[in-house]
Formats: C-alpha cells, structure tokens, sequence
C-alpha cells in the first residue's frame, strides 16, 4: 500500500493541478490504500499483542442476543449488496470480552461479503445445544476448497484462486485473530464449506449458568 500511495502521490503532485478526474482518482485510490494499510497495522498490532500477552481480555457477562442483533444491524449498513438475515436468535448468556467477540463476529461477516458474489445471502443464528451456545456466521459464496480449510485459520494464509487476484483485496490475519479471539474465550470453532456453494462458520460458546447470572446485570 505504501507504494501505491507513493506513486499516486507523484501523479497527483505532477498532473492533478490541471486534470480534475487524475485528481479524483488519485485521491481515492490514496484513501483505500490507507484503509488498507490501517486494517494492515491493526492486524499486525493485535497478533503483536497477543503474542507478547499483552492483550487484556475483560470478562463480563455478555448478552449474546441483543450483540447478535447489534452485529447484524451494523452488518447490514457495510453489506449493501447482500441480504444479511438474524434466523434465530436465542436468549443467552456468555462470560467475555465483548470488544473481541464483537471483532470476532465482524471478521466472520466482512469476509461472508468479501467472499460472496454481489446479491448472495448472509445468515446468522445461534441456538443452545447443551452447555454451549452454537452460533454460525453462513454465506452462500463461492465456498472453500477441502485442502484449505485447515489452513485459512494460519497467519497470512490465503486461498490463492483468480478472484483474489480480481480484488478481493486482504493481509490474510482476519480468521488468525478470530480464532486467538475464540481460543481465549474457549469458544470451539470450526467451518464446513463447498466450493461454489458457501461457507459456514460454526462457534460452540460456553453458556452462563443460570444460577450464575443470577443478579449481575448484563452488558451488550
Ligand atoms: P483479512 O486479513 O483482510 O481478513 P483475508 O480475508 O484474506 O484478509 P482471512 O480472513 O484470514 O484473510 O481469511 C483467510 C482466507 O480464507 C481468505 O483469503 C479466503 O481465501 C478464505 N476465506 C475466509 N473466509 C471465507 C469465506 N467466507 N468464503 C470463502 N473463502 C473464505
Ligand atoms: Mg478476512
């Protein structure tokens, strides 16, 4: 990004006084460069952090429903040419921190966007199964193929196919953060996926005890 941000700086500095459409190129191309490169240095920081233990994780009781309904509003908002439904939406208490399960969360959506063709469905729902609460992140996209699936959970890691190359543009951390964001949280998490079809991400949440909840407010 830092390259491309340079060269578009020397246009810009050379024609973008008299030719108004270099300038609005250039201007943009700049700025999704830096989205790009803030993305970039927040990744790398988080991964930074948790290496180093750093990261301070807070655990308070954690309203899985209404963080579920709040996740897929906002989803909604950067998803606008897909259809983003919460299918069902149990009540239910987990312990966490509820700034990472959230991150967590948006890393499963943003890349149900990235990877879906213009106009596929994404879904939600969570439901008890025993002492856990299972939550899936679905999409209807083009999928990913057996031989990766382990793999996409590794740093830098990412399916090397023609439609990466066409744009979907990505530093390969999302899912590495997202499964150090479950693993301290002793959340399961696994994906089943079919090429051309879609991906589910699966996470089994240990629940709150009733009893143990009893009294303490829940936080979003
Ligand atoms: P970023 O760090 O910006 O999230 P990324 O999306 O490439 O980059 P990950 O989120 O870690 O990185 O995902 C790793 C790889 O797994 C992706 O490059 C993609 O090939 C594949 N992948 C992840 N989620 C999906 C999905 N829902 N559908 C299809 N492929 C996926
Ligand atoms: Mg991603």
């Amino acid at each position: 990004p830092v390259t491309v941000m340079l060269g578009y700086s020397d246009m810009l500095s050379r024609w973008g006084w008299e030719d108004e459409e270099i300038l609005d190129e250039g201007i943009a191309a700049i700025r999704s460069e830096a989205e790009n490169m803030k993305s970039l240095i927040e990744r790398l920081l988080f991964l930074a952090r948790a290496d180093l233990n750093r990261l301070v994780v807070n655990r308070e009781i954690i309203d899985m429903a209404a963080l579920l309904s709040e996740v897929t509003q906002k989803g909604q908002l950067i998803a606008t040419h897909h259809t983003l439904t919460l299918q069902e939406n149990a009540p239910a208490r987990i312990v966490g921190d509820v700034v990472l399960i959230r991150q967590m969360l948006r890393i499963f959506l943003e890349n149900a966007v990235k990877y879906t063709p213009v106009g596929g469905k994404i879904f939600l729902a969570s439901q008890p199964e025993g002492n856990r609460l299972h939550v899936i992140v679905a999409d209807t996209g083009i999928g990913i193929a057996p031989e990766h699936q382990a793999k996409v959970f590794e740093r830098f890691y990412r399916v090397d196919t023609s439609r990466s190359k066409a744009g979907a543009g990505g530093t390969g951390l999302g899912l590495a953060i997202a499964r150090w964001i479950a693993e301290a949280h002793d959340i399961r998490l696994s994906l089943t996926s079919e090429v051309g079809r879609g991906t589910t991400i699966h996470l089994y949440i240990p629940l709150v005890k009733e009893d143990e909840s009893a009294g303490k407010a829940p936080a979003q």
